[in-house]
């Protein structure tokens, strides 16, 4: 069968003579295409932006869902909803698999073509297992909310387990949760197990015993929180130990099996196990043919253009740069500053105007541990390192800040106020599979782990 091919996308009716609108292929509505899409919908331009979901995540609270603060309809919000009123936004809701810069055009994976002028790449990143594809099923990573979902619903099943077990024994095993990696991910979601653990599994769970619950969290380098400065991170470390999660560093988890892990040579069993240790770049990078880093990320100049494209933008977390020599952050700042950056960049080019080169405004980090503490390595508009309550507040007001759409800030606000002042978890929904099948640990060995967990999977 002949592919479709889409030459121009029009909101209006070009009339004769006049010269066809520059069409700008978007591909990804994350922070980065989010920003670029909305600052060029106000030039003479067609956009076509093209997602692989009908939604843009706000990755930042992911967590909160994974651990049943919040709802995922907090934290995301429809693209086509975004663009409602900008009639020069063409939303496709499709995968792109493949990109022809010497054509201009990408490819969809229904076959269509789409041709572009411009064409603007902000996939982001993916979990990466260091080629250890099979732990995947075993220790889900959390990037989406499909995964966000995925973690709940471990999370809640096990405790549902033990509480079933505790009813017809009298007691349950110990109910172990490993986090592996001790970035901002694992960090978060190591507080935010203890969190749920103290607050609602105690008065909800009639029987189980929460002497038995604990919280591991597993770094294979000297410290957690690295990029952070060493008071932070140590900081971190303690904050952590107050909530009662067990901090390893310099812990290398070698091996991972249903219901138990390997970490420097010794077995540990864990009732669920989860991922924050890696990621790795979109594959639709190396489909440029050009320089990329050992992760995969696209090697671009100051103009976000890789070598030899310049009619081609690689954004956000996709995009390998240096500022004074240093490696940006894949962190949302800078991949929304990017996406502004190539808006009007594209503009300059259509008017024939100069472009203005890329810097990277550094306006600080920050992560949560638990509900009442973080760090905050601020940089603007003045410079402070914090952690607790004041870093955690900050943090709350940064990201609420920044979340699209009223709704959702209100949405989160109200969360927040009715699960801090009434301790509730109204998101505490397990969906998808209920299956009690039994303890991973139980299951560990033979046929039977492995059928645990395909039905994990
Ligand atoms: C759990 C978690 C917590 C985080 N916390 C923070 C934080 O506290 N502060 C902070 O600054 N940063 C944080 N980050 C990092 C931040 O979210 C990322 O740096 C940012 O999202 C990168 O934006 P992006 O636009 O490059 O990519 P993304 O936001 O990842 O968006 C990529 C988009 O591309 C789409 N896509 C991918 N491949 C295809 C394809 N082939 N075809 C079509 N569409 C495709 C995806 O569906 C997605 O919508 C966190 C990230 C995670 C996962």
């Amino acid at each position: 069968m002949q592919a479709e091919v889409v030459d121009q996308v029009s909101s209006e009716a070009v009339p004769a003579g006049a010269q066809r609108r520059k069409q700008v292929v978007v591909i990804g509505c994350g922070f980065a295409g989010l920003h670029l899409t909305k600052e060029l919908a106000h030039e003479p331009v067609e956009i076509i932006l093209i997602d692989r979901r009908n939604h843009h995540t706000f990755q930042p609270l992911l967590y909160q869902v994974a651990l049943a603060v919040l709802s995922p309809a907090d934290i995301a919000v429809p693209i086509r909803a975004i663009f409602s009123k900008q009639k020069n936004v063409s939303v496709l809701l499709e995968e792109v698999t493949a990109v022809d810069t010497h054509e201009q055009y990408v490819v969809l994976a229904s076959g269509t073509k789409v041709r572009y002028d411009f064409l603007c790449i902000a996939t982001g990143t993916t979990h990466s297992y260091f080629g250890k594809e099979q732990w995947a099923k075993l220790a889900p990573g959390l990037k989406s909310l499909e995964d966000a979902t995925e973690i709940r619903r471990r999370i809640l099943l096990s405790f549902e387990l033990a509480e079933r077990e505790a009813i017809e024994k009298g007691t349950h095993p110990p109910l172990h949760f490993a986090v592996i990696g001790g970035g901002s991910t694992g960090v978060e979601l190591a507080g935010a197990i203890s969190d749920i653990t103290r607050l609602f599994v105690s008065r909800d769970f009639h029987h189980l015993d929460s002497e038995q619950v604990s919280i591991s969290l597993y770094e294979g380098g000297p410290k957690i929180l690295a990029s952070y400065p060493d008071d932070l991170s140590y900081s971190a470390a303690e904050q952590l130990k107050g909530l009662g999660v067990n901090v390893h560093v310099n812990s290398k988890v070698e091996d991972l099996q249903p219901g138990y892990l390997v970490v420097n040579g010794k077995r540990i069993d864990a009732a669920v196990v989860l991922w924050g240790a890696g990621v790795k770049a979109s594959p639709l990078g190396a489909m440029l043919n050009v320089p990329l880093t050992n992760k995969g990320t696209v090697i671009v100049d100051e103009y976000l253009n890789p070598p030899g494209l310049k009619n081609v933008f690689v954004l956000g977390d996709l995009a390998a740069v240096k500022e004074n020599g240093r490696d940006i952050p894949g962190v949302a700042q800078p991949a929304m500053q990017m996406g502004d950056q190539a808006a009007h960049n594209i503009a300059q080019d259509i008017f024939g105007r100069p472009r203005r080169r890329f810097h990277y405004f550094d306006k600080g980090d920050m992560s949560t541990i638990g509900r009442r503490a973080a760090v905050a390595d601020i940089k603007w508009p003045f410079k402070a390192h914090w952690s607790g309550l004041i870093a955690w507040l900050t943090w709350s007001t940064v990201h609420i800040a920044f979340l699209v759409g009223f709704r959702n800030r209100l949405g989160v606000l109200a969360s927040w106020a009715w699960s801090y002042l009434f301790s509730k978890r109204d998101a505490r929904l397990i969906t998808g599979d209920h299956t009690l099948v039994g303890w991973n640990h139980i299951l560990a060995e033979g046929e039977k782990g492995e059928a645990h967990a395909a039905s994990l999977s």
